[in-house]
């Protein structure tokens, strides 16, 4: 069995003392997981996590592990190398995805976004992106946060506050009697990881220490 695509690769675990296991978010088969041959010896094209280029995974058996053949095109994530900042957010959204991902499932306006958000994290919306990137994610997930009109009476007007329960936006007055209750809007990583808790317990996963290290820092 063979298998063609793009992607990201997301995640290298060493493998013995030469080889890793590599997990690569593709647009054609979302999360794949496979070996890359002497990923930690190699002396050019060294594989990195951040890298965008183009994959070819082989197994004998589709159960299997596989092999990936990767050829990187190119390297996004190296100029946020000396940016801590948006190095921590691109772990965050690496590992959620790594995370929540079911393996083999097509997500491409993730991909897309994903993609999006690796440019946009150089630039000073960093966090306003990685904020909008987990509405994507969490949407994806069937988690969409609604902010159309409130879910108490329909208004369009006002629309001040989040509800917890339903993710959908209520109103100043329909708020005012749960005023402890609701969130502030806009969506800020505190609102975003209620939400990502909550798909993590469905999933019997824990919500990765790179997403909690964010709450902290911003
Ligand atoms: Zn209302």
């Amino acid at each position: 069995m063979k298998l063609d695509s793009v992607g990201i690769l997301i995640s290298l675990r060493p493998l013995g003392e030469r080889d890793a296991v590599a997990h690569i978010f593709s647009y054609d088969y979302g999360i794949m997981v496979g070996v890359m041959k002497g990923a930690q010896i190699a002396k050019k094209n060294r594989p990195l996590i951040g890298q965008v280029g183009s994959l070819s995974w082989n197994a004998r058996l589709d159960s299997q592990l596989g092999a990936f053949h990767w050829e990187a095109e190119k390297n996004m994530a190296a100029v946020l190398m000396t940016m801590p900042d948006a190095l921590a957010m691109m772990n965050s959204a690496f590992d959620l995805i790594d995370a929540l991902l079911p393996e083999r499932e097509r997500y491409e306006t993730l991909y897309d976004e994903t993609i999006l958000l690796i440019r946009n994290l150089g630039t000073t919306g960093a966090l306003q992106s990685y904020i909008n990137w987990e509405v994507v994610l969490l949407r994806e997930l069937g988690y969409a946060l609604n902010l159309s009109c409130c879910s108490g009476c329909g208004t369009k007007k006002d629309l001040e506050f989040l509800s917890p329960k339903t993710g959908r936006a209520v109103c100043k007055a329909c708020a005012e009697p749960y005023i402890n209750k609701v969130y502030k809007l806009p969506i800020n990583l505190n609102v975003t990881q209620n939400f990502l808790e909550k798909v993590c317990d469905n999933q019997g996963v824990l919500l990765p220490a790179s997403r909690k290290f964010l709450n902290k820092k911003y």
